[in-house]
């Protein structure tokens, strides 16, 4: 247990996680000081709040290590190569995140930790994982990258049997201590790239979440490079690897059997081969990446010796958060699907695999990623393509390139307009049995202030359609 009774703790951020951890890490006795580039209206007001709370913050200066720092907290935002970290380093003094400092924070019966990382899915499947333990009963909660920041859930000490806990790359890379009980790596695909710096980097700080396990390392089985981050992890002794796939499981492994979700891995009737916990139908949308998603969920609660039934419970409560696969309306006998957080090209690969044929909404800032595979993959179900967004003109040199038979309207518009006129187009080029999807590949804030607003207006372009068409 760590004493922070008199040390000076440098907390890099104001946002939410950073100004949690400033928070509890001042309760528990240590001198802190917020720094934060900042000055605006919202940081002055944040400001005034934490001084009232005893806590220096130092704004509009994110560059200089207060003096006498011992130890500086991280926000999830901020890149590694950051000047207050290279000054941090200079003067040797250690540099982690939140998750870090709420791993040091738990107390000694602690819950125990189930963490979910990938490059997509974690919240969808921490969320599942957090419905099935509250379907076997368990006090739990959904935390990390998502809901109360970790920080006061661990200090809310004995209100949890177990948590759910959503790890990004970004929280992985400053926790170097987090020892869990068991975490999956969903996929990996090139995301965040400039942020880690190259893929291997990325790589490696998601493969942090393995370091240490007891009991699991659940990896996709269809994913080789999450199973070689569970080959390179130092875990304890008695853990077990613990695949998922799409097809029928091997030993140690979960999958899926004539449509339903099976366990080889947990099987407690030696008389079994294979332990049924679902149906497909079960899971919410019943999309391949989704069940992907249920799989590895129903891996880590099994693990935590969770029953078959609350698996089961647990993916009939679930409900996706918005914009993630969700079916708007159905129109003239065609299917408007808003998947809106498909802001990368390998979920948009994944939403577009589960509909046929489909008219394509596509485009937005591309962060530096190539559509070539995406397109490649996914010309044979496209319909048509309807093209919006500041960097539409590299989907549409790939879809030139691997789909030359596909029709696509190119809407040339970067106003938060486009997105109706985006919709009316898609209609135009549906037929009925078709599925219009929003998935855009890409992130929203050339045109929108963040990926629900983008869905949000499609959702509303949608509507209105319908009521013409009524
Ligand atoms: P994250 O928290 O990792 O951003 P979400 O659960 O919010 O992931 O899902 C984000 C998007 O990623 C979804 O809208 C969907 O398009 C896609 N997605 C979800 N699960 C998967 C998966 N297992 N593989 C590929 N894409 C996925």
């Amino acid at each position: 247990v760590t004493s922070w009774h008199g040390r000076n703790i440098t907390v890099a951020g104001l946002g939410v996680s950073g100004v949690s951890a400033a928070r509890a890490l001042a309760g528990l006795g240590a001198s802190v000081t917020v720094v934060d580039g900042g000055d605006g209206e919202g940081h002055r007001a944040r400001a005034a709040e934490l001084r009232d709370a005893g806590i220096d913050v130092r704004l509009g200066d994110a560059e200089h290590l207060p003096e006498g720092t011992d130890l500086v907290v991280t926000s999830p935002g901020w890149k590694p190569d950051s000047p207050l970290f290279a000054a941090a380093a200079k003067a040797g003094v250690e540099v982690v995140g939140d998750v870090e400092i709420a791993w040091r924070l738990r107390g000694e019966n602690a819950a125990p930790w189930l963490a979910v990382t990938g490059t997509n899915g974690k919240t969808t499947t921490t969320q599942m994982l957090a419905s099935i333990l509250r379907a076997a009963g368990l006090r739990t909660a959904a935390v990390g990258n998502i809901g109360t920041p970790i920080v006061d859930v661990v200090l809310d000490e004995g209100a949890y049997d177990v948590l759910a806990v959503e790890l990004s790359s970004y929280q992985l890379h400053w926790a170097p201590s987090l020892r869990v009980h068991s975490a999956a790596v969903l996929n990996l695909a090139p995301d965040h790239l400039d942020w880690h710096g190259s893929m291997e980097a990325y790589a490696a700080d998601k493969g942090r979440i393995y370091e240490g396990n007891t009991v699991a390392c659940v990896y996709n089985a269809a994913d080789a490079a999450t199973e070689a981050l569970v080959v390179e992890a130092d875990v304890e002794e008695g853990c077990r690897a613990i695949g998922f796939t799409l097809g029928a499981p091997g030993p140690s492994m979960l999958g899926v059997v004539d449509g339903i979700l099976v366990d080889r891995a947990f099987v407690e009737n030696r008389q079994k081969n294979a332990q049924e916990l679902a149906h497909v139908e079960d899971v919410n949308p019943p999309a391949p990446h989704n069940i992907a998603n249920a799989l590895a969920a129903a891996a880590l609660a099994r693990a935590f010796g969770v029953e078959p039934r609350a698996v089961r419970d647990g993916l009939r409560d679930f409900r996706p958060d918005a914009h993630r696969v969700a079916h708007v309306a159905e129109v003239a006998g065609i299917a408007y699907v808003d998947d809106s957080k498909a802001t990368n090209t390998h979920a948009a690969e994944a939403s577009l695999a589960a509909f046929e044929p489909v008219v394509w909404i596509a485009g937005g800032l591309a962060k530096g990623a190539t559509f070539d595979e995406l397109v490649r993959k996914s010309a044979k179900r496209l319909r048509a393509v309807v093209l919006i967004g500041a960097d539409r003109a590299l989907i549409a040199e790939a879809l030139a390139r691997h789909a030359p038979e596909v029709p696509v309207t190119d809407l040339d518009r970067t106003d938060t307009g486009a997105m109706s006129a985006a919709v009316r187009e898609a209609a135009r080029l549906a037929e009925p049995g078709d599925t219009v999807l929003l998935a855009p590949a890409c992130a929203s804030m050339d045109m929108f202030a963040n990926y629900n607003k983008r869905g949000d207006a499609f959702a509303d372009a949608v509507r209105e359609l319908a009521e013409e068409t009524a």
